[in-house]
């Protein structure tokens, strides 16, 4: 076996020092390390501890998760976005019960034919738990490799790819993976930071090849701006107040689109801002709702706007008050109490739209 290289000898060290204190490095296993790998993807450190916990606490083991209906599993996931990875995830512990006996396979190439297993998932689980020596190359990973190899390709074309796999292999401690991968994990959150990075606190400042040609700013660099759409969504809220009880119908997102599997209102697209009135004269709210009354309509609220990864939503709410719900002519819509309403897995606005509606913030 190879002796550490520089590079890592001094990272290892520093990790040694530095490393913080998270709950999945207390109690190591694939399944711990899986989860805490997919969260950390989703959000801040702050609050990927706070989910693990929850996480951990309801589902502490593949077979628990696997058992869990998918709307459970997306409820406990709600507010962390990117609710396909959860969904992915359920069905990853599904097919391990299923194929490999319950058990979390060991070996990387093994691990990516799982759902919701990516090349650095996959690569995080064989290093920390099963000590395979592959690179796990996340946002951190590529920035810290980049600038300290001076790697000038764009990190989003093959040969950046390539470049930055080769000098992690080149660079990787190939006795200790795990600790080599979650210590360059760990650099790129803490000094190699996208902005202004703690170079003179660095380890690795002596051999940084960005550092010493002062292109820190340069590298990693992209070839392609993503893209951001907005979408103009407008949401009928239909209320009805039937024996004390608030009542409103709602849908299931059972499309391949944002929020699959989360429930919402009815609503209507449309490619640009509109106003109220284009909105209740569109022939597609009268398909849905023939005897729905503009008179009906008490109030209005939006725009707001709410961001995902590659789309900006503006979100209108239109609410509308009888005392009886239209009839239904939709199948895939539900009446339901509000009550019960709260307690689905819910997109963030509209789980803060019902919490405002049951507190009276809103009319
Ligand atoms: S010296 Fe600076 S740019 Fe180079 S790896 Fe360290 S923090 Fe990153």
């Amino acid at each position: 076996m190879n002796n550490p290289t520089p590079f890592a000898e001094s990272l290892l060290s520093w990790y040694a020092n530095n490393a913080r204190d998270l709950p999945w490095r207390i109690d190591v296993s694939a399944y711990t390390t899986w989860i805490s790998e997919i969260l950390l993807q989703q959000t801040r450190l702050n609050q990927g501890i706070i989910y693990y916990h929850r996480f951990i606490e309801r589902f502490p083991d593949i077979s628990s998760l696997a058992e869990a209906s998918e709307e459970e599993v997306l409820k406990l996931w709600q507010g962390l976005g990117y609710c396909s990875r959860a969904r992915n995830l359920h069905e990853g512990v599904r097919q391990i019960i299923e194929n490999y006996h319950g058990q979390i396979p060991s070996s990387f190439q093994e691990l990516k034919k799982i759902k919701g297993i990516g090349s650095y998932t996959a690569a995080a689980i064989s290093s920390i738990v099963f000590h395979q020596a592959v690179p796990a190359i996340d946002g951190n990973a590529i920035r810290v490799f980049s600038r300290f190899m001076g790697i000038n390709d764009p990190v989003d074309t093959s040969s950046g790819r390539i470049s930055i796999e080769k000098a992690a292999y080149s660079l990787m401690d190939q006795q200790r993976p795990g600790d080599f991968n979650q210590a360059v994990m760990e650099l790129g959150a803490l000094v190699c930071t996208p902005k202004r990075p703690a170079c003179f606190s660095c380890p690795l400042i002596n051999g940084c090849i960005a550092y010493r040609e002062d292109k820190i700013d340069l590298i990693p660099s992209k070839h392609r701006k993503t893209r951001v759409k907005e979408r103009y969504i407008f949401y009928l809220v239909i209320l009805s107040h039937a024996k004390n009880n608030m009542q409103v119908i709602i849908k299931k997102r059972d499309q391949n689109d944002i929020w699959k599997g989360l429930y919402d209102f009815p609503s209507l697209e449309f490619d640009g801002p509109a106003d109220k009135t284009a909105v209740i004269e569109s022939e597609n709210l009268k398909i849905d709702f023939p005897y729905l009354s503009p008179a009906e309509l008490k109030f209005t609220k939006g725009p707001s706007k709410h961001i995902l990864s590659h789309r900006t939503l503006c979100l209108n709410f239109l609410v509308f008050e009888s005392t009886m719900l239209p009839a239904i002519k939709n199948k895939k819509h539900r009446v339901i109490s509000i009550d019960e309403a709260i307690h689905l897995p819910l997109p963030r606005p509209i789980e803060k739209f019902l919490e405002e509606l049951i507190v009276g913030q809103i009319p």
